[in-house]
């Protein structure tokens, strides 16, 4: 009983991302994979500079401690009001491995803090269509700032997203779009910050 306690309260809130029937397998290593750079994550292995990157598109601290974990992808969870990501190693060498770019892993991490970032990780009963759909777009926005090109910033949801909705996740085109949102308001957001128009609030500088 005792053990049952700890365990709900290690885990308060855990989102995470289901994907279609993924197959673990070994896919023939092609020309692209060769000139891949970050082989760790071709291991399964995040670097944690990869969620700094993250953390710093945006501004923030980085506050949350990404972690192996026997999970089936990649979730977002609070535990005693800390945040983390945890991953399963085996899932992010998969698609490390099909889409042959760092891009596919930064995209699941940006997703999982627009998690944190929403709030998503404080309500209860996991993962819903709308809030993945925020995720997405978080996901795209921060790609964008990161350098990556629309195509690069969706890729990953070819091969983890249904085509069809179900009671947790939204539609792969659903999802493509969220991304494509967020990806195109981080191009409006440099242009205005270009164009100096971003001044919403005003300091009062006691003249
Ligand atoms: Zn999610």
């Amino acid at each position: 009983m005792k053990q049952a306690i700890l365990s709900a309260a290690f885990l308060l809130a855990v989102v995470h991302l289901s994907f279609a029937k993924a197959h673990f397998s070994n896919q023939a290593i092609g020309d692209k994979e060769k000139v891949f750079a970050d082989s760790s994550l071709l291991q399964g292995e995040i670097n944690p500079e990869m969620l700094t990157e993250v953390m710093n598109a945006i501004g923030l601290h980085q506050d949350i401690e990404l972690k192996k974990a026997n999970v089936l992808n990649i979730e977002a969870s609070v535990s005693h009001g800390k945040r983390y990501v945890l991953y399963n190693p085996e899932f992010i060498a998969w698609i490390s491995k099909l889409t042959k770019s760092k891009w596919a892993a930064m995209a699941l991490l940006a997703h999982e803090v627009g998690h944190h970032l929403n709030g998503h990780t404080l309500k209860k009963g996991g993962s819903k269509p709308a809030l993945e759909l925020e995720a997405d777009e978080f996901a795209g926005f921060i790609l964008h700032r990161l350098g990556a090109s629309l195509e690069e910033s969706q890729e990953v949801m070819k091969y983890i997203a249904r085509p069809e909705i179900t009671n947790t996740h939204p539609a792969r085109a659903s999802r493509m779009l969220a991304i494509q949102s967020g990806w195109n308001r981080a191009i409006d957001n440099t242009a205005t910050i270009a164009k100096g128009e971003s001044l919403p609030l005003h300091i009062n500088t006691g003249n």
